[in-house]
C-alpha cells in the first residue's frame, strides 16, 4: 500500500489522522502524510505524531525504497500496524520553507526572461533559499540590486499560486508553451502519467512536487544575500526573507 500525500493537494494542512501500515526499528510508514520529505532541494518537515497520548518527536521524513518514512525513536515497542495516530507539523518550519519555495519560482522565472539563465538546481533551508544559474557572466552588483528589485515588484503583484494536475502530454505542451526549461521536462520519469503544475499568476508555470503558498504577499521581501560564482558560467543567488 502506498502513502497518500495530502500535501501535494494541499500546502495548508496542519494536522492530520492517518493509519499506521509498516513499522520500522525507528520509524513509521502511514496511510497518507501531510508531511513532506526531503527532496527536490527542500529539506523534510517536522512535527509529532500522537498515539495513545504518547507523543512522538518526527526526526525526519525520507523516501526510501518506495516507501515514505517518518523517522521517530523507539517506534517498535510502542507502535504497531493498524494504529491509528494523530499528526501535526511544524508549522513554523514549513511556512518558511513555503515562503522559500515560492520565492524561488517567481526567482527562477525572472532570471530566464531577464538574463536568458536557466536553473541548475537549488536548495532551500528554513535559514536561506538559493539557487545555481547557468549564465554566461558573472553578475555584477548592479544586476543583483536590479534582480533584488525585478523580483520584489513581482512578488508586490500579489499574485495568487495554483495547483493543477495535469496528464503528461498536455502538461508538456503547456509547459513548453510558457517557456519551462526543457531539460527539467526530460527528467521526470515516463512512469509520471499526472504532471502536478504549480502556476504564479501567470507569471511563472513549473512542474514541482514542492509546497508553496497561496499568494506571492506571504512571502513578503526577498534581499540577495550573497552570490557566488560557481565555476565558468554558473552564478549562486543566495536568498533571505524579510
Ligand atoms: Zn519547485
Amino acid at each position: 500500500m502506498q502513502t497518500t500525500m495530502l500535501y501535494m493537494k494541499d500546502n495548508y494542512l496542519k494536522t492530520f489522522s492517518a493509519k499506521v501500515i509498516a513499522v520500522g526499528e525507528d520509524y513509521v510508514v502511514l496511510n497518507q502524510t501531510a508531511f513532506y520529505p526531503l527532496g527536490g532541494g527542500q529539506e523534510s518537515d517536522l512535527g509529532t505524531l500522537t498515539y495513545n497520548e504518547n507523543i512522538f518527536s518526527i526526526k525526519s521524513v525520507r523516501r526510501d525504497q518506495g516507501q515514505v518514512k517518518h523517522f521517530i525513536v523507539e517506534t517498535e515497542k510502542l507502535l504497531k500496524v493498524g494504529n491509528l495516530v494523530e499528526c501535526s507539523i511544524d508549522w513554523k518550519r514549513r511556512f518558511i520553507h513555503m515562503r522559500y519555495h515560492t520565492a524561488i519560482h517567481v526567482l527562477s522565472r525572472y532570471m530566464q526572461l531577464e538574463h536568458n539563465a536557466d536553473v541548475l538546481g537549488n536548495n532551500i533551508s528554513t535559514r536561506s533559499g538559493r539557487v545555481d544559474f547557468d549564465i554566461e557572466d558573472a553578475l555584477t552588483e548592479e544586476q543583483l540590486k536590479d534582480i533584488e528589485v525585478g523580483v520584489n515588484k513581482i512578488i508586490d503583484q500579489n499574485l495568487p499560486i495554483e495547483i493543477n494536475f495535469i496528464p503528461r502530454d498536455e502538461a508538456i505542451t503547456f509547459l513548453k508553451k510558457h517557456g519551462y526549461q526543457t531539460d527539467y521536462i526530460d527528467m521526470i520519469p515516463s512512469s509520471v502519467k499526472i504532471f502536478r503544475i504549480i502556476s504564479v499568476g501567470d507569471y511563472d508555470f513549473a512542474s514541482c512536487a514542492g509546497t508553496h503558498l497561496a499568494n506571492t504577499s506571504e512571502i513578503g521581501k526577498i534581499r540577495i544575500t550573497k552570490r557566488r560564482s560557481m565555476g565558468k558560467g554558473k552564478e549562486r543567488i543566495t536568498l533571505a526573507l524579510d
